[in-house]
């Protein structure tokens, strides 16, 4: 077996898209440092809307592969190797939005019994044993389905692996702080009539906007080649999302600003880092910190 990298990021996601759209850069900055980053997705996103009009007839398991292969080129954007679907492709599919019928398919994510969803992701966490995990917040950031299951799986994981001997030493939250959604969609608002698009959406669009105290761990990339990693990763998702840097639209057709600095909440593990906010997810980690790769 090969020696994995000292430092070992784990993502837990529900769709294709949502690794782009909440951590590309920071997927992109520990990749590029050398770190081992490995992306978990829940689902094909079989359900998702689709955006250009010459893909439109996808949909159900012909859209699920077509994002496969989007997922595989944002992939490359950020030099991600390691990339999975929970449980292999088509283990668990789209549940929906949330109150629709399709919640009630026998197997989407939504219907997936949480232990046993989890104890596929142990699984991932015993051959990885990442020293951090990043998934959403118990409301999945904005009340999906997926996001509440992937959030359920995500921490019930964390805990059966600690049970099983291998401890995930810190665990985050997908975060916004709210001075920065507010500044960020006023400055849309004046710039909107020279965008691309029609209409903007609000701050309560924005899944994840906390108070800014709740903000532990932030992970800069405005003006980086991590920026323009993740602009490309998101470019990638073609069928879910448009990008006009620095903004984008999902299927809703509402403009929103591109998150270029990432912004996470602790909730398992040590503040590292001395005081104020953690400018890296390791901070603390014996063995962590280091930017070298351990081969
Ligand atoms: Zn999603």
């Amino acid at each position: 077996m090969t020696e994995l990298p000292g430092r070992r990021l784990l993502l837990v996601h529900a769709h294709p898209d949502d690794e782009s759209i909440n951590n590309g850069v920071t997927m992109a900055r520990y990749a590029a440092e050398g770190a081992h980053v490995t992306l978990v997705t829940c689902t094909l996103g079989e359900r998702g809307e689709v955006i250009p009009p010459e893909l439109a007839h996808l949909s159900g398991a012909a859209l699920g592969g077509h994002r496969r292969g989007e997922l595989a080129e944002a992939m490359r954007a950020l030099g991600v190797d390691d990339f999975r679907l929970l449980g292999g492709p088509g283990r668990f599919s789209d549940s929906g939005m949330m109150g629709l019928a399709d919640n009630d398919d026998p197997g989407c994510l939504w219907q997936a019994d949480v232990d046993a969803a989890a104890a596929l992701l142990v699984d991932v966490i015993r051959e990885v044993r990442p020293q951090v995990l990043v998934t959403y917040d118990p409301d999945g950031g904005y009340g999906h389905p997926d996001h509440i299951q992937a959030h359920r799986v995500a921490m019930r994981a964390v805990e059966l692996a600690a049970e099983a001997g291998c401890p995930v030493a810190k665990v985050y939250w997908n975060r916004v702080p709210r001075s920065w959604a507010d500044a960020a969609f006023a400055r849309l608002r004046d710039e909107l009539p020279g965008l691309p698009f029609e209409k903007a959406a609000g701050v309560e669009d924005v899944p994840g906007v906390v108070d800014d105290e709740r903000i532990t761990t932030e992970i800069h990339g405005e003006g980086t080649e991590y920026a323009a990693a993740k602009a490309a990763a998101m470019r990638a998702h073609a069928t879910q999302v448009t990008v006009a840097e620095p903004y984008f639209v999902l299927s809703n057709d509402l403009a929103q600003p591109i998150i270029t600095t990432e912004y996470y909440e602790l909730v398992r593990g040590e503040r590292g880092g001395g005081e104020g906010r953690e400018h890296d997810l390791f901070a603390g980690i014996s063995g962590g910190d280091v930017t070298e790769e351990a081969s």
